[in-house]
């Protein structure tokens, strides 16, 4: 069997390690940092992937989590529009799915090296050396590139994406608050919008995409939200009214949503790595467990016989992934533009009003079909 290494222990790093230890690959996955811990992120998990995840036991039993039928949005101008939703979500932190996850990952084979950085890989006689920031060395047949939104491989592997801007930035707060807890709701603030969604255990998420300036301009992120965020009424009324769970929230800064090569130096990208979908437009968690099924089954199909074929497996995977993704990622960039700034999510939000049938068609173009 082929050895498998795998660059970060998210959701597609984890449902590849999973899928192909219970296939009997040995499998190595690297993570830099140690379970659990908080992650920035919306939580909000779009039921495109429930079937899924239920068939292939990968969701936690004993929590009763949030089912989430309804959709608001909302402008600068405090209009707002609620809606039901027609696939619905739930709602579940990644303290709690990583780490099962991770759990999970171990207990099918995976080795889960934590509080470990692959700093390096370099491909050569059809094998690669990775190399993590405390100088150890491993080899594998295949590379999978599950680490996020950007890191310091991107920079290694000089990806083409690091030549532009990378402008935004992402804050996540754990809140208890009065809010509906089938609701997920959307508010637009200059330069971005902040989502709240029920998680676990009464909680509820609270996370938003900024712009990197604005905090730069700010000081702090509790100046910024004071100044940018809270103009709309709604979110002055969610941010006045939480008991904030942790003491600082978790934060990411610097990051695009640009276009990605899906394979760079014969590692195969997955999740973020291979493209990140604006959380407005998008289900990101779906799409990462999405692609991770995808790449796992590709791997599985063309990497088990001794006369396996790098090529072949590299097509198969991108003509699926382009298949099933791309048109998805171009359709989320394009929506985002409008949403940047208060007088375009303003004329959106006031259009969307007027015809619900394109408000409709707006949010089934966010989620995939279930698989
Ligand atoms: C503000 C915001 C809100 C969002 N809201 C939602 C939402 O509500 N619903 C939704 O579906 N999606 C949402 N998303 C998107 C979603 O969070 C991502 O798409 C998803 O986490 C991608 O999973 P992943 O496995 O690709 O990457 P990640 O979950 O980021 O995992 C990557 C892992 O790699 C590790 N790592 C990084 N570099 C290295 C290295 N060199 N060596 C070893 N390990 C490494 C990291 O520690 C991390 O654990 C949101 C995104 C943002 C920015």
């Amino acid at each position: 069997m082929k050895t498998i290494a795998i660059i970060g222990g998210g959701l597609s790093g984890l449902v590849s390690a999973i899928r192909l230890s219970r296939l009997d690959f040995p499998v190595l996955l690297f993570e830099k940092k140690e379970y659990p811990y908080h992650k920035v992120c919306g939580e909000y998990l779009s039921n495109e992937v429930l079937n899924f995840m239920k068939r292939e036991e990968l969701l936690p039993k004993h929590y009763d989590f949030p089912q989430i039928n309804k959709f608001q949005v909302s402008a600068l101008n405090g209009q707002s529009l609620t809606m039901a939703l027609d696939l619905g979500g739930f709602g579940i932190s990644r303290f709690v799915l990583d780490e099962f996850l991770a759990k999970e990952a171990r207990m099918t084979g995976t080795k889960i090296l934590e509080n470990t950085s692959i700093i390096n890989v370099e491909f050569g006689n059809n094998q690669f050396k990775l190399e993590t920031s405390t100088n150890e060395v491993y080899q594998a047949d295949l590379v999978i590139g599950a680490y996020g939104k950007n890191g310091v491989l991107d920079k290694k592997l000089e990806r083409n994406h690091l030549n532009y801007e990378a402008p935004f930035i992402g804050v996540k707060h754990h809140i208890k608050t009065d809010f509906p807890r089938d609701t997920v709701a959307l508010h637009n603030f200059e330069g971005g919008y902040c989502g709240i969604v029920a998680i676990e255990n009464d909680q509820f998420n609270l996370c938003y995409l900024g712009r990197r300036e604005d905090l730069k301009n700010a000081g702090s992120v509790e100046e910024m939200e004071a100044q940018v965020l809270k103009v709309n009424p709604f979110l002055k009324s969610i941010f006045d009214n939480a008991e904030f769970v942790y003491e600082k929230p978790v934060v990411i800064n610097a990051f695009s949503f640009r276009p990605k090569a899906l394979i760079e130096n014969h590692i195969l990208m997955s999740g973020d790595t291979a493209g990140l979908i604006t959380p407005l437009c998008g289900n990101g968690m779906a799409m990462a467990i999405h692609s991770a099924k995808i790449l796992s089954d590709t791997i599985a199909e063309y990497a088990c016989s001794e006369q396996w074929d790098r090529q072949r497996l590299e097509m198969a995977y991108k003509q699926r992934w382009d298949a099933t993704f791309k048109r998805r990622l171009w359709v989320g960039r394009k929506t985002q533009s409008f949403f940047g700034s208060k007088w375009s999510s303003n004329a959106a939000l006031s259009v969307m009003k007027s015809s619900p049938w394109l408000a409709n068609k707006i949010m089934k173009n966010t989620h995939g079909k279930p698989f």
